[in-house]
């Protein structure tokens, strides 16, 4: 009988991705309420030892394949593994990352599995009744909300984008079952060839990823606006952000989008300039620390999300904020 909630530990050159870590989190609840186990899968090269990092966030067991094959991420030497994982240990549930690895893998161990596959979810829960679980994800272009289920097959799987689940707090007491599980892989498991990584360099840091966020919408006038909220992010050791509105005038990338069709945000500060509030960048924000919102508009709805609020214009409040944090730093 399928049982377990497991969850696919990424890791890139060695190191574990908070995507992962914040699946744990959610696994813990979901097998709360089926009365089950949290297993995670990590796939690597000489990896094991980031294990206790897993049990400390909430896995009762790690299943580890350690072996030269998993370096570097490649699409089938990954899928093989999991694929034997799951034939052997019939999980109920399996969660990946929304990432690019995550988003390659599960939708090739879906077919493989022959089971369903639900991708971006921003909702997990138990059906209390039937003990199903309810998957839900923005549909037709993020109008609604829609809940997925997956009766007939097992496991049921979905992906999550990163910074939709909140992580456990550590706990370095916790221990759990380590398994090592051995893969027989053959030379032509490796159908694809891995020369060279080159890496781009990466001068900002991912916007799910940063405590502090300087993020400007629509009233900031223009893609100059940005310029000096870069500038305030800097004094502030933040990144930039943004509303959708922005993104679609083509003032920013789109990987700055904060909101239900751009990227869900944690972070302890998060500045909102020119920003009206609308539901859909709420949905990506509202979870943050400290919320200070500045707009020209005072019934704007983002103040009703604020922990703080100033009513005026943002050319004249940025300016004064630079000034001020520049004046602190002296
Ligand atoms: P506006 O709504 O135009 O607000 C600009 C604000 O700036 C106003 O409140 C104004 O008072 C203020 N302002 C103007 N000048 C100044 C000044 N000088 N000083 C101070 N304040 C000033 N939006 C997202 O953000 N993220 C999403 O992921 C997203 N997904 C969507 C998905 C769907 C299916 C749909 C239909 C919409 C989505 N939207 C999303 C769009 C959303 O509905 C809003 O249109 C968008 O968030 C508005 O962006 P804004 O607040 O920057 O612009």
């Amino acid at each position: 009988m399928s049982k377990n909630v497991f969850v696919f530990a990424e890791q890139r050159d060695g190191v574990l991705q908070k995507v992962g870590i914040e699946l744990l989190g959610k696994a813990n609840e979901l097998a709360k309420d089926l009365g089950q186990e949290v297993v995670a899968m990590l796939l690597g090269d000489n990896i094991k030892g980031q294990a206790d990092v897993l049990f400390h966030h909430g896995a009762d067991k790690v299943i580890v394949v350690d072996d030269p094959m998993l370096k570097e991420y490649v699409t089938e030497p990954y899928a093989k593994a999991i694929f034997q994982i799951t034939e052997k240990y019939d999980p109920e549930i399996v969660l990946y990352g929304a990432t690019s690895i995550g988003r390659d893998l599960a939708p090739r161990l879906a077919a493989r599995i022959h089971t369903g596959l639900t991708a971006d979810c921003t909702s997990l829960e138990i059906d209390e009744e039937s003990k199903n679980l309810m998957m839900t994800r923005p549909a037709f272009g993020g109008n609604l909300m829609a809940t997925i289920l997956c009766e007939e097959h097992r496991p049921q799987m979905a992906t999550v984008r990163p910074g939709v689940m909140t992580p456990l707090a550590t706990d370095h007491d916790r221990k759990g079952e380590l398994i090592e599980e051995k893969v027989e892989f053959s030379d032509a498991d490796m159908n694809v060839t891995v020369r060279e990584i080159a890496k781009e360099e990466e001068k900002k840091k991912d916007i799910t990823e940063a405590n502090i966020l300087v993020s400007g919408g629509r009233g900031i006038g223009g893609p100059e606006g940005f310029k000096q909220l870069q500038q305030l992010a800097e004094e502030l050791g933040g990144e930039v952000s943004t509303s959708r509105a922005t993104v679609d005038a083509g003032w920013i990338e789109k990987d700055r989008q904060v909101g239900q069709t751009g990227k869900t945000v944690r972070p302890d500060l998060y500045f909102a300039f020119g920003i009206s509030g609308a539901i859909q960048h709420l949905a990506g924000m509202e979870e943050s620390d400290l919320i200070i919102a500045i707009n020209k508009n005072d019934t704007a709805p983002i103040f009703d999300v604020a922990d703080l609020g100033i009513v005026g214009d943002l050319n004249a409040i940025v300016p004064k904020l630079i000034e001020e944090y520049q004046k602190e730093k002296a």
